[in-house]
């Protein structure tokens, strides 16, 4: 027997067509490309989202075909997540920050028809606009007026002449909620890039989720400003939970240097900030010399990779701001695991409180995960035991666009799939996650692993360092052993003595690193992470001391 409760669809367009209805004057704050702030509300998004929705029906576009956005965090970008889902097209957010041949590569294997970019872009648009076959149609988001006249760039129109001349009335179609929304790729450290499809109802189910007490804790009290890139999993999905809940949305635009996104958390009443550890390492380096203090914010959600311990006691016991740490991967929305305490954790102490903080945290209703040894056998949840990380849920991916790849799932006793992560976790008792590495940086010393992780919280909590990097190098004996690359702050002294001296009883002794390399800065890769696969190449020449 089925239930007898009406069966709406989870649309995207839904989202928008709610802040407009019960949100419809609360504000979307961007800085823009053109260097300005701009202001509008909930209600001009929605209006504009349909304006979008008409001038792609007058494109005739197919169902499901791809919009490309090359695009910074801002409102047009808004505009374009909910008028081209909403549409039932797909919006393919790009990276701008990858190589531009990567671009067109990309640009081509989605088959994108449309490319929206920021200004900021063209020169990019320019080099790779003949490589993109199967684009028809180019929009600078920007002005008519400043449309460059000779950009070379075939049919270009302006993002506002184009929109200008659609109309606001727009019936949002109706479709199957497993239709695909919005794509983006991943990474691809190795290989070519793969890309993750979403779905609407993946991305709404998400958005619920996200949204949670014990989540992001999202409300329409909030002023909120994602640092986290719209052109990576979709800024972790927070244009959506905040149409959801109706909170104030602040975009940075392309001005994320500490002091921007400072004036910004202030001058809008920010209460909460999302991004990973690079950008708040470049906030606290802004804000600490000067003297600066936070007037509203209270929450950041630190994610992507690792949070070093020290950057989170910077925020709590300096700044009064909690962090929440934060895990998860495009493949999964991004959202997996989240930190915060349970009511029993609120009476420890404040070291035993950081010790949980520390961890990636506890596993969000619809995400299932275990950790497994390399015969797939199930590993205990006691803190300790160690193993390759799997999920499964409603918003993680079941196969990669076009089937690259091959099937990813790895299939248990009751033949259910899970998505193999690539990261090696421990989980507590009390559900805890804690990623101890990805399962290819990982340090193999001995037939004994070293967390990377572990180095490097070690090293990034003395005072004169400001990043580290540890991976391992070939032993004659030992197999492998970790080194730890770093990058001083600006100012400070510390020799490779005193920085091997400052691990001493901090860790076990055979898990200091044998050596440390100073170098001027680490690669980073286009999501802020550290790229330690470049960093091999980099260091491919070195020798350990001593072998
Ligand atoms: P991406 O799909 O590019 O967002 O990368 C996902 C990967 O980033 C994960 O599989 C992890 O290896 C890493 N990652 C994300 N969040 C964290 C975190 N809080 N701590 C450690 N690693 C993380």
């Amino acid at each position: 027997m089925l239930g007898l409760m009406q069966n709406q669809p989870l649309l995207i367009s839904s989202l928008i067509d709610f802040a407009e209805h019960h949100h419809g004057d609360t504000e979307i704050v961007s800085r823009r490309v053109e260097g300005d702030i701009h202001r509008y509300t909930y209600r001009e998004v929605a209006q504009r989202s349909r304006q979008v929705a008409n001038a792609l029906a007058g494109m005739k576009l197919a169902f499901g075909d791809r919009v490309a956005t090359l695009a910074w965090n801002g409102y047009r970008h808004l505009e374009l997540y909910f008028g081209v889902s909403g549409s039932g097209l797909v919006l393919h957010t790009i990276n701008p920050r990858l190589h531009p041949e990567q671009i067109a590569w990309i640009a081509n294997h989605a088959e994108d028809q449309v490319l929206c970019f920021d200004m900021s872009f063209l020169p990019i648009i320019q080099a790779v606009h003949s490589k993109c076959t199967t684009v028809k149609h180019w929009i600078a988001l920007c002005d008519a007026d400043k449309l460059p006249k000779d950009s070379g760039i075939p049919g270009l129109q302006s993002y506002e002449a184009w929109i200008g001349k659609a109309s606001d009335v727009f019936n949002w179609p109706e479709f199957d909620e497993n239709t695909a929304s919005s794509m983006c790729y991943t990474s691809g450290t190795t290989g070519n890039p793969k890309a993750a499809l979403y779905s609407h109802r993946s991305t709404i189910l998400h958005a619920y989720a996200a949204a949670l007490p014990d989540v992001m804790c999202l409300s329409a009290r909030d002023s909120v400003l994602p640092v986290v890139p719209m052109f990576h999993v979709n800024a972790w999905g927070i244009p959506y939970s905040a149409a959801l809940t109706g909170c104030k949305l602040v975009f940075p635009g392309p001005a994320l240097d500490g002091k921007s996104i400072y004036e910004l958390l202030e001058s809008e009443r920010v209460t909460y900030a999302a991004g990973v550890p690079t950008i708040w390492q470049m906030l606290l380096g802004h804000m600490k010399p000067a003297g600066l203090r936070f007037s509203t914010l209270k929450r950041t959600v630190i994610g992507g990779s690792a949070c070093p311990p020290a950057m989170i006691t910077a925020f709590n016991d300096e700044y009064g701001v909690e962090v929440l740490h934060a895990w998860g991967m495009t493949e999964m929305s991004p959202l997996g695991t989240l930190c915060t305490l349970k009511n029993k954790h609120l009476s420890l102490p404040a070291e035993e409180q950081m010790k949980i903080r520390l961890k990636q945290g506890r596993a969000i209703f619809g995400v299932d995960m275990k950790i497994v040894d390399h015969d797939g056998k199930r590993l205990p949840h006691d803190g300790k035991a160690y193993g390759d990380l799997l999920v499964r849920g409603p918003w993680i991916l079941r196969e990669y666009f076009k089937g690259e790849g091959g099937d990813p799932l790895v299939k248990d006793n009751n033949g259910l799939g899970w998505f193999p992560t690539g990261d090696v976790a421990t989980i507590d008792p009390d559900g805890y996650m804690q990623i101890t590495d990805r399962s290819k940086d990982v340090i193999k010393s001995g037939g004994e692993w070293i967390s990377s992780i572990d180095v490097e919280n070690i090293a990034v909590a003395h005072p004169a360092i400001a990043m580290a990097a540890c991976i391992g190098v070939r032993h004659p004996k030992w197999d492998e052993r970790p080194i730890v690359v770093v990058v001083k702050k600006p100012g400070a002294e510390v020799s490779r003595e005193e920085l091997l001296q400052f691990y001493e009883g901090k860790t076990a002794k055979w898990q200091i690193p044998d050596d440390v390399v100073f170098v001027d800065a680490i690669p980073l890769g286009a999501t802020g992470k550290m790229l330690k696969t470049k960093l091999r190449e980099v260091l491919q020449d070195y020798k350990l001391p001593n072998t």
